[in-house]
């Protein structure tokens, strides 16, 4: 059987542990003002509702069921293993902080019922154990880390989707009836409508399951051959296929970077390999080193200091960063791209780098504020990339070109003719 445990209560206020040593009046300001970023916007629920429930079907069609429950995962996932005599539970390694904790209790909670937790590690496309250094010895910056694992490591082939044993009867309808239950909650009715909306203005409508991952596979790998092109187009703003898309589903685990890899590499032997084609695997790349990187660095990924100790700017600036996640600054370029995020989740790589910039560097606010929007708002996202990310833009992470983005600048070279803005924030 497999179960899976969806938020509590998304709507909950996004809370970050005050830096240390700040006055108490900080300490609150902090405290008061994330709390008015969710823990998951609606959008961002309602596309891991779609991945739930597109996974819920395989598992019917192959005569058993899935679990879907609502709560602390500790509990649920330990007494559901003791309702059903399960000795064995299995789950993908969660890297970071929060979740290591959280899977530390699930073990612990499971030891009690004589049941034990088997961690596989499949969320990179290089594991973790064929790494030719230790997690400790991640080195500071990317160019290394690529250096040596293209020297030494080799990208695993996926694995197969794994057999599902028909469960009885009785076991199916128990979890029919708790799925169904979960499922039919106001607030998860609600976040499934939002994910279903589309907004006009949009040229991607993304959906979390894996079928539509594939297909997106199919499309943009085999019919558009975009994959051939991707070097040139992939700082683009409009339009579907610039860049793969395919990070939504990365980031859920419905597609597995592993798979990605090997359509490269098939793409490459049946049609051509340029600078493209490898282009996408360096961007897998980046994937695996701030996957790797926020389970080397742990609680320092999360941190204002950020893992070189530096002093931010972190300015509290209530207004100026709600006007940043309204997308309402004054600055057409950033306004553009923040409120293409809130009606769509989703937002090109050119546009998270300066709009970040502007919020940490020009504007100077608290770089986790706007790094706590993004995980509200992404429908992609990923805890090691975002914080990582947001760490380099900063200026607090392992950087070393340590850039600030010149965004008229940059709005003039990526969006010579306007368009971009001229969709999202019309003058
Ligand atoms: C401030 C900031 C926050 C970000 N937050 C996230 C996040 O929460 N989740 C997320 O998946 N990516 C994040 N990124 C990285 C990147 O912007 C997205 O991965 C990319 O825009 C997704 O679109 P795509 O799938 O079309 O990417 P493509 O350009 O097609 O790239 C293919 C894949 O490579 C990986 N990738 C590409 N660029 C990066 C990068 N810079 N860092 C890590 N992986 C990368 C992604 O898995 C992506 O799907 C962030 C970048 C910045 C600057």
């Amino acid at each position: 059987m497999g179960a899976v445990v969806l938020p509590m209560d998304p709507s909950a206020p996004f809370t970050l542990a005050p830096a240390r040593g700040a006055p108490a009046a900080a300490r609150d300001a902090v405290r008061r003002a994330v709390p008015h970023v969710p823990r998951w916007s609606p959008r961002r629920l309602g596309h891991l509702l779609r991945a739930v429930e597109g996974l819920r079907a395989e598992w019917r069609a192959a005569g058993s069921e899935l679990f879907v429950l609502r709560g602390d995962p500790v509990e649920c996932v330990a007494s559901l293993a003791a309702e059903l005599g399960a000795c064995e539970v299995h789950t993908a390694p969660c890297p970071a902080f929060d979740e290591l904790r959280e899977n530390a209790g699930v073990a612990h909670a499971l030891a009690g019922h004589g049941a034990k937790l088997h961690v596989h590690d499949e969320t990179t496309m290089i594991a973790a154990s064929d790494l030719p250094f230790g997690i400790a010895e991640l080195p500071e910056v990317f160019s290394s880390f690529r250096r040596l694992v293209e020297r030494g490591c080799r990208v695993r082939a996926p694995l197969p989707v794994p057999a599902i044993r028909e469960a009885s009867d009785a076991t199916r309808a128990l979890a029919a009836a708790r799925s169904e239950a979960t499922l039919a909650a106001p607030d998860l009715a609600e976040a499934r409508a939002v994910a279903a909306s589309h907004d006009p203005r949009s040229s991607f409508a993304s959906d979390g399951a894996r079928a539509a991952g594939l297909a997106r596979i199919r499309q943009w790998f085999w019919h558009g051959d975009c994959v051939s092109r991707y070097k040139e187009t992939r700082d683009g703003l409009l339009g579907a296929d610039f860049s793969s898309r395919l990070s939504p589903w990365l980031a859920l685990g419905t597609l597995s970077p592993r798979e990605v890899a090997a359509e490269i590499r098939r793409y490459e032997s049946e049609r051509t390999a340029n600078d493209s084609t490898y282009w996408l695997f360096f961007e897998l790349l980046w994937r695996d080193y701030f996957h790797f990187w926020v389970r080397r660095w742990q609680g320092r990924a999360f941190k204002a200091s950020g893992v070189l100790g530096r002093t931010p700017c972190g300015a509290q600036d209530h207004d100026a960063f709600i006007a940043w996640c309204q997308g309402t600054t004054g600055e057409p370029f950033v306004d553009a791209s923040m409120r293409e995020l809130r009606a769509t989740g989703q937002l090109s790589n050119r546009a998270r780098q300066n709009v970040a910039s502007w919020l940490a560097r020009t504007a100077g606010i608290d770089w986790r504020w706007g790094a706590a929007w993004f995980e509200s708002q992404l429908i992609d996202f990923d805890v090691g990339p975002n914080w990582g990310n947001w760490q380099y833009v900063a200026g607090v992470g392992n950087d070393p070109r340590n850039r600030v983005f010149d965004v008229r600048g940059q709005a003039e070279r990526y969006d010579r003719d306007g368009a971009y803005r001229a969709r999202w924030a019309p003058a």
